[in-house]
């Protein structure tokens, strides 16, 4: 208690958590609309763009409703798409689809290929220009709620709490900043999101989110082996073709070459690796070609929401709004969202501006509700509301198949499909299978030149967090990892962390085994919160500013 009295309060009219393409652009909005409107923007990454991992081919669609001259203000977007590609993998060969014919909208003539961190960090710039205050190494750890009920702010700066609780030398009891409006920000499975969706009910009518885990490289290749604009995926191997996920390629800006691999949640197989998998499928022919002699630059994670039209959650609560990945806007298919958090940004803007000139507070923007329900970002998913479900029930190649059809068909008859409204069932971490039903997978060694080890690559996200902090991944119980999980699971946490993280320990031989966490590896991807199967791993926030620090990703 004392701490909170201790704690200074702020004031604004809006405050944002998350300085992404949606939390930025909403900013921004709100300061070209009313330049009297006062905004804060917090980002828990040492600098705006620090934890920004995308692919990132852009739409740049949302990005002119802000700033119709953004190529002249030069906007980071330098790299127009020139070529599509897609294949299907088998173990060596490749068949080309690029042919089939796709829906207008599923064609990259027009976007970008570009670094989404780097476009957060213009924007960052643009906002600080208009007067937003955006600040970086401060992450919001608490809803703060007023006597009615209705969410008044975030806490945000809290550090100095030492590993066993007490309070180190630099402690600081951290900031409230209060809002007439917060908006959440914080893109895919946000932590202050799961808190407002459950006190708020926000989800109780749609269907559960969905999520991909995304893994991505990038790499600087000879000149030879460029190709700038080339926006190439794949599906297929190395995962069958009951587990759904794919990848992207994409060359751009100063001989980089993104390289991805996403793969569903829904995995059953708990010996399954995304990470490992990542690794493999780098050595097919058709991308070794692409890297050879080349220098990988980066390594990074991050999860991806992908339940679409079905699983989007009520979006404003009494004195606050979801907005961007928060609200889970990215269309599957087309493996894009930024744009959509940049129109959902600007969207609740808008409706904050219309109660903050009636002055009014606190109270739910149900204008944001009603004008995310009449916009692009409803039509295009309710368009490809099927997809994810098709690919979920029918396996890559059918779903593949079909998927192209229902798009077709919502495309050519105003929205209708043959399959109607598709549901996604179940949760991610429900459709893990028992370990009984599998078999261990034998990944290959890593090659050190294509593929690499989990440490090596988290020693290149530059990720950092001070030790003498309390673990920010939370056992709700701790037994449960190797009472329940190891036993019925195999404890999965070893093999989808992409850093890392967890670790199943026997010190000697007889010994019982320990469940691990280095805690100070994580690279906030919130793949731990979507698929423990026991739902015990809550992820929150550490202190700001600890995590990847993501150079051009
Ligand atoms: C591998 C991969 C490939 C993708 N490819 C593409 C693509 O090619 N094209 C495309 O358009 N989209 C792509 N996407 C999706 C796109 O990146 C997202 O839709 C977009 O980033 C969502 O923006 P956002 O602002 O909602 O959230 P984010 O971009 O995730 O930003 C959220 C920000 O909030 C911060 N934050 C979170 N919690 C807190 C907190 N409690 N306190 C303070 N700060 C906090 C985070 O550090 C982060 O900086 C891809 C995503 C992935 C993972
Ligand atoms: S601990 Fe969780 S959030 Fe952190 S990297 Fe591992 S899976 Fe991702």
């Amino acid at each position: 208690m004392a701490d909170e009295l201790a704690r200074e309060v702020m004031e604004y009219d809006v405050v944002i958590v998350g300085a992404g393409p949606a939390g930025l652009a909403a900013a921004i909005r709100l300061k070209q609309r009313n330049p009297e409107v006062s905004v804060a923007v917090l980002e828990k990454g040492s600098e705006v763009g620090a934890h920004i991992l995308s692919g990132a081919v852009i739409d740049p669609s949302g990005l002119t409703a802000l700033f119709p001259d953004w190529k002249a203000k030069g906007a980071p977007l330098e790299t127009p798409a020139s070529r599509d590609r897609f294949l299907m993998l088998g173990e060596q060969g490749a068949f080309d689809i690029s042919w089939l014919p796709m829906p207008g909208y599923m064609k990259n003539h027009g976007c970008y290929v570009a670094s989404l961190g780097n476009l957060c960090r213009w924007l960052a710039g643009e906002a600080e220009a208009l007067g937003v205050e955006v600040y970086p190494g401060m992450a919001a750890s608490e809803l703060a709620f007023a006597e009615d009920g209705a969410v008044k702010g975030v806490v945000a700066g809290v550090f100095g709490i030492a590993r066993d609780g007490s309070h180190k030398p630099d402690y600081q009891p951290g900031v409230e900043l209060h809002a007439r409006y917060t908006f959440l920000a914080e893109g895919a499975r946000g932590s202050l999101a799961k808190v407002a969706q459950a006190r708020f009910g926000l989800c109780d009518k749609a269907e559960p989110q969905k999520y991909g885990i995304g893994l991505k490289e990038l790499w600087q290749v000879p000149a030879e082996k460029f190709q700038p604009g080339l926006v190439q995926h794949t599906f297929g191997w190395p995962l069958d073709d009951k587990t759904g996920g794919g990848s992207f390629l994409y060359h751009f800006g100063d001989r980089y070459v993104a390289v991805g691999f996403v793969v569903h949640l829904n995995y059953k197989n708990p010996f399954l690796s995304p990470y490992d998998e990542f690794q493999r499928f780098k050595h097919h022919p058709a991308i070794r070609a692409h890297l050879e002699g080349g220098r990988r630059v980066s390594y990074g994670a991050r999860a991806i929401s992908e339940g679409g039209w079905q699983s989007v959650p009520k979006l404003a609560f009494p004195g606050g709004a979801l907005i961007g990945d928060d609200a889970g806007f990215l269309n599957v298919p087309r493996i894009k969202g930024s744009h959509n958090a940049i129109r959902s940004g600007v969207l609740a803007a808008d409706a904050a501006l219309a109660a903050i000139a009636e002055d009014r507070r606190g109270d739910e923007l149900s204008a944001y509700q009603s004008a995310y329900e009449a916009s692009d970002i409803a039509r295009e998913l309710r368009a490809v509301r099927n997809v994810k479900p098709l690919w979920s029930r029918f396996g890559t190649v059918l779903g593949v198949l079909l998927s192209g059809i229902d798009m077709w068909s919502t495309r050519l008859f105003g929205g209708f499909s043959p399959f109607g409204t598709l549901s996604h069932g179940m949760t991610d971490a429900a459709a893990t299978g028992l370990a009984k039903d599998y078999q261990p997978i034998a990944y290959p060694k890593p090659d050190g030149v294509l593929s690499f080890d989990k440490l090596s690559s988290v020693f290149i996200s530059n990720t950092n967090h001070d030790e003498d902090q309390p673990c920010h991944l939370k056992l709700k119980d701790p037994s449960i990892p190797i009472a329940v999980n190891l036993p019925r699971y195999g404890e999965p946490a070893r093999l989808y962390c992409p850093a890392g993280v967890y670790e199943v320990v026997t010190d000697q031989a007889g010994a019982e085994p320990r469940f691990v966490i280095n805690f100070q590896n994580c690279v906030h991807c919130k793949t731990c919160d979507i698929k423990d199967p026991s739902q015990n791993i809550v992820w929150t926030t550490p202190e700001g500013g600890g995590g990847p620090n993501y150079p051009n990703m």
